[in-house]
């Protein structure tokens, strides 16, 4: 209640400090065996961001429960378990469809074409665009600052990263550097529930590190309770993601390649983890 006066006699209350209002809500909606899609309402202009669609139904379902319009839909990149739901609910809700202009030939018909570096504005909230190149080419991540939070795809995943289906192992490095270099608290919103096979492997190749030993209990017990896994950290991924870090002394030790450069070790654990 605002302009309520008070009786006469009565002290007026002390102002309450000024709590920034959290305008922004971030959804996660699983989809398909093992993929996640991902909704982001800005409450202020009622307007909601998708990224990836991986199917349509329970994503509809997911907006309809929620009483939301879906206004724009990112792509990060060309695979059927990212695009298949893209034409039904652009159709449905007529939202804008956003995607990388070098692949548009591979994407569903783009509404709005973006290069690596270039910025898209949602509801006054900036979205970078971000290369991410390696588990296909012409494959983009997007950085919201305001939600707080990284949309991978199949780039930097929770404790892993895509495999190389069409870039080298240097473009996936890059890709995995640029996005480490996002603020620490960062969600990583990434595509697939890959978290407990992730985790094995990771242990494989740093079984004496204390905080991976630590997650990978949390996640074999978030699993057993059918909780998801993603989002997850950047702080937690920089600490325990063996992909991550492959530039670092004690990462290149455990493998036996303290001489190699940063890329080549990476080169190395992505082909272990092939194998693996
Ligand atoms: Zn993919
Ligand atoms: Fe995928």
């Amino acid at each position: 209640m605002s302009g309520n006066s008070l009786p006469a006699g009565l002290e007026h209350p002390p102002r309450l400090p000024h709590i920034p209002v959290m305008a922004l809500e971030l959804v996660t909606i699983p989809c398909r065996a093992d993929n996640y899609a991902f909704l982001v309402h800005d409450t202020d202009t009622a307007r909601t961001a998708l990224f990836d669609a991986p199917e349509a139904a329970p994503i509809a379902n997911a907006l309809t429960a929620r009483g939301w319009r879906l206004s724009d839909i990112f792509i990060t990149h060309h695979h059927a378990d990212h695009i298949d739901g893209v034409a039904e609910l652009r159709a449905e809700h007529g939202a804008r469809v956003i995607g990388a202009k070098s692949d548009a030939a591979r994407l569903p018909a783009l509404d709005l074409e973006v290069t690596p570096g270039e910025t898209v504005d949602f509801a006054g909230h900036d979205v970078t665009v971000l290369a991410a190149d390696g588990h296909t080419i012409g494959h983009i991540a997007y950085h919201m600052a305001d939600a707080g939070a990284a949309f991978t795809g199949d780039s930097l995943m929770a404790l892993g990263c895509g495999r190389l289906f069409e870039g080298t192992a240097e473009q996936m490095w890059d890709t995995l550097s640029r996005l480490a270099a996002l603020p620490e608290d960062t969600l990583i919103c990434s595509g697939h529930e890959y978290t407990a096979a992730n985790a094995r492997f990771a242990l494989s190749v740093e079984p004496q590190n204390a905080a991976l030993i630590h997650r990978a209990e949390a996640i074999d017990t978030a699993r057993a309770q059918g909780e998801f896994t993603v989002p997850s950290v950047l702080s937690d991924e920089l600490a325990t993601n063996p992909f991550l870090r492959a530039c670092l002394p004690e990462t290149k030790r455990a493998v036996g390649m303290e001489h190699d450069s940063d890329a080549e070790v990476f080169a190395e654990i992505r082909r272990a983890k092939d194998k693996f």
